[in-house]
């Protein structure tokens, strides 16, 4: 759905950018009253005695890493799940106790990129992370056991964490001919099947990548298999999409961290994705944005304003479409991201990008005479454009589920 006049343009945008925009300050009260309802959450997990107690921070040590890295770290972290530095105390709370959040994460159609970011998700150490902070109680790629004892485990850990667990899951679901082309297990169990069982007793979904949330690669056209994100395979259950590819560790990490600390999954968007990781659109925090605004872009690979770092809108960046949290979390230990690396955005937290952006390389409005940084109308620039033509696509399509699984 585009835009017909621009009564109805600017009314959408207005719905479609409220609904994706978050409030950075709620005021002294909401924090107040967060705080201390995370502070009852946090005690009722440290009276748990499922898990056997170590202290987190000799671990570290033990790891060598110092419990000022950590600290920093905690305010990094605070800082990116938008909670004032006040709350930093409860997040250092908070990943001493994850550990009684139970993980089990299912693999379907997909590259497994997600776990390899994953594995590589920013301290305290890969093992640590894996093996002692997070409770990852299934995950067919990490795991030594295969076969019926891969399934056995599998059963026990729905069985022990029966209502507690959540279900990452990573990978699209393919649906076409009762969904033979996608089964598992020793008794040819179809994945959409699968999905339903696992999903049946868990807290909640966590969809991680752009194949898990919307689809991603395995939908693009022509779709052979029927490839649908987990939202539109799974209802009555609350559900979180983390897309993108891969989905950024750092924002995996988060919801984990929020949904332990708070006992509720964070406030999503319209299309079910954390507001604290994609309320932001990548354009309006990226270090070329100068350079957009000054109108000085990159027109050929490796060309002096390729070297000077000028905006690669022309080159084919979706920035200006995107809402994701890459330019400040950044990946590899925030040493880069795309964007950064010399890239254009190629759009991949958003829905149906393969299809509906075309070209990696091209512009979205593609006119060579086109100046992005000047208006389009007195309504529709290229900044609302870009809310516009992705969001009221994704209001209409993506709409049917809620935030609370409701139909
Ligand atoms: S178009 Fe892309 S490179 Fe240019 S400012 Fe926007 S996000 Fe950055
Ligand atoms: S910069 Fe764009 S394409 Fe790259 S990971 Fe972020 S959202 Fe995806």
């Amino acid at each position: 759905m585009f835009f017909t006049d621009k009564k109805t343009a600017a009314s959408h945008l207005k719905t479609a950018t409220n609904e994706i925009k978050i409030d950075t300050n709620k005021g002294e009260v909401y924090y107040k009253n967060l705080y201390d309802k995370c502070q009852t959450n946090l005690n009722k997990l440290q009276a748990k005695e499922r898990f056997a107690e170590e202290d987190f921070y000799d671990r570290l040590e033990e790891e060598g890493i110092q419990r000022r890295d950590f600290l920093k770290w905690v305010s990094a972290t605070t800082a990116a799940l938008m909670l004032p530095g006040s709350f930093e105390p409860l997040v250092a709370q908070t990943i001493e106790v994850i550990n009684r959040t139970p993980v089990i994460w299912a693999n379907f159609q997909d590259c497994a990129g997600n776990s390899e970011a994953f594995l590589r998700t920013d301290g305290p150490t890969i093992d640590e992370l894996i093996l002692d902070i997070i409770s990852l109680e299934f995950h067919e790629l990490l795991m030594t056991p295969s076969g019926e004892a891969a399934e056995a485990q599998l059963a026990d850990a729905m069985a022990t964490f029966k209502g507690e667990y959540l279900l990452f899951v990573e990978g699209s679901i393919p649906t076409l001919d009762n969904g033979v082309y996608g089964t598992i297990g020793s008794s040819g169990e179809t994945y959409m099947d699968h999905i339903t069982r696992l999903a049946q007793d868990c807290a909640a979904v966590v969809a991680v990548g752009s194949c898990a949330t919307f689809g991603g690669v395995p939908s693009a056209a022509p779709n052979p298999t029927g490839a649908k994100g987990v939202m539109d395979v799974i209802s009555g259950k609350n559900i979180v999409n983390i897309p993108a590819c891969p989905a950024n560790p750092s924002n995996m990490l988060g919801v984990i961290l929020l949904y332990t600390m708070t006992g509720e999954l964070p406030e999503l968007d319209h299309l079910l994705r954390p507001k604290f990781a994609f309320g932001t659109r990548i354009h309006d925090v990226c270090e070329r944005r100068v350079h957009f605004d000054a109108g000085e872009f990159v027109e050929e690979w490796g060309d002096a304003n390729a070297q000077d770092g000028h905006c690669l809108y022309k080159m084919g960046c979706k920035g200006p479409f995107t809402f994701n949290n890459c330019p400040t979390v950044q990946y590899n230990r925030e040493t880069s991201w795309p964007v950064a690396a010399g890239h254009g955005c190629i759009g991949c937290s958003e829905p149906g990008f393969i299809d509906k952006f075309g070209s990696f390389e091209k512009p979205f409005v593609y006119n060579p005479s086109y100046n992005p940084a000047s208006d389009i109308s007195p309504v529709v620039n290229i900044a609302t454009v870009g809310i516009g033509m992705m969001t009221i696509k994704n209001l209409f399509n993506f709409t049917s589920k809620t935030s609370k699984g409701e139909e």
